[in-house]
């Protein structure tokens, strides 16, 4: 086994509730509450769960975009919380992000060639006659044409505009890609061309990628292990085998309930969870699911169930497992 790539231990981001003139703060929103990953060079790791479970800021803050309040990222054995500013800018080119809405990220008055190799000149990657040569490298690898690289970010469609998102985080050599949401935004058979393109962009340069997503029918074709957070808690990890052959968490059930088989006999019962998930700001005791959970009991009310090893890598955090 190689030494991880990215390990994340006992992470936590409680952002503070305020009121009043004074700013007084009156409570915290566990937007992220102990989280462990490991992440070993070349895999894709799957992070998956409804929207407000609290993937995106496990994202920001592992990419350091927003501050920790507890707990430890390390990238390459070093602790990048502990950086001091410069060597942290020395240290961003190698951890990329991809966002749902590249569009919002592109200048529209900046031709493309130049919004993905900016970033290059930026960080004193290569000169500027180099620059040219190399976009044009990143956008044939992400699947545009030559032509492109004078074109301007309205001329693209919603799939072009995620390639260009992909040449722009590719074109640093990254040695981690965090990927936000970025198919959600996309038609059916558009996501399919970008997962597509993800999965040869691994395979030909080795990438390894945090892969962000609410819908598990997205991350099964790419991703080799899957988490499974809800409200700011990871409930569930396993390889992605393993995790679709046999889920334990009632979460994790009620997720893959949803997700469309080609096959209808191997269709699962649907379940169907009740009502919204709760408020970081006040969640529930006990098992945080356990408002929304078809199984829960006394003990779930009561008591914070432990992320225990159920076997062949497989973890999960329920009292009935
Ligand atoms: Fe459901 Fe209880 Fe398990 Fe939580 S601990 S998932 S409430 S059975």
């Amino acid at each position: 086994m190689y030494e991880p790539l990215l390990e994340v231990n006992h992470l936590k981001k409680y952002f503070p509730v305020t009121k009043g003139l004074l700013n007084r703060t009156v409570g915290q929103v566990k937007a992220v509450d102990d989280i462990s990953i490991r992440i070993q060079p070349g895999e894709t790791f799957g992070l998956v769960g409804e929207s407000g479970s609290g993937k995106s800021t496990v994202g920001r803050t592992i990419l350091r975009l927003t501050d920790k309040t507890a707990g430890q990222i390390k990238f390459k054995g070093v602790d990048i919380h502990t950086l001091a500013p410069v060597e942290m800018r020395k240290l961003r080119p190698q951890m990329q992000l991809i966002f749902q809405d590249p569009y919002s990220s592109l200048n529209p008055r900046v031709r493309v060639g130049d919004a993905i190799g900016e970033a290059l000149l930026d960080h004193g990657l290569c000169t500027r006659s180099e620059v040219r040569g190399l976009v044009l490298e990143a956008l044939e690898a992400c699947g545009l044409s030559t032509y492109h690289i004078d074109r301007f970010p309205h001329e693209f469609s919603g799939g072009q505009r995620q390639r260009i998102g992909i040449a722009r985080a590719l074109i640093l050599n990254p040695g981690l890609i965090i990927a936000d949401e970025p198919v959600s935004a996309l038609d059916v058979s558009i996501q399919a061309q970008i997962i597509n393109l993800f999965s040869k962009l691994q395979q030909s340069k080795g990438l390894t990628y945090l892969f962000i997503s609410h819908d598990l029918s997205v991350v099964e074709h790419l991703c080799s292990r899957i988490g499974v957070m809800y409200l700011g808690s990871m409930m569930e990890t396993a390889s992605r085998d393993e995790l679709f052959k046999h889920p334990l968490h009632p979460y994790t059930k009620a997720l893959l309930s949803a997700v469309p088989v080609p096959i209808p006999k191997l269709k699962r019962e649907r379940i169907v969870l009740r009502g919204d998930i709760p408020s970081p700001a006040n969640p529930p005791s006990g098992c945080k699911f356990h408002t929304r959970c078809p199984f829960a009991e006394e003990i779930c009310r009561a008591e914070i169930p432990l992320f225990r090893d159920a076997g062949s890598e497989h973890f999960v955090a329920c009292h009935l497992v």
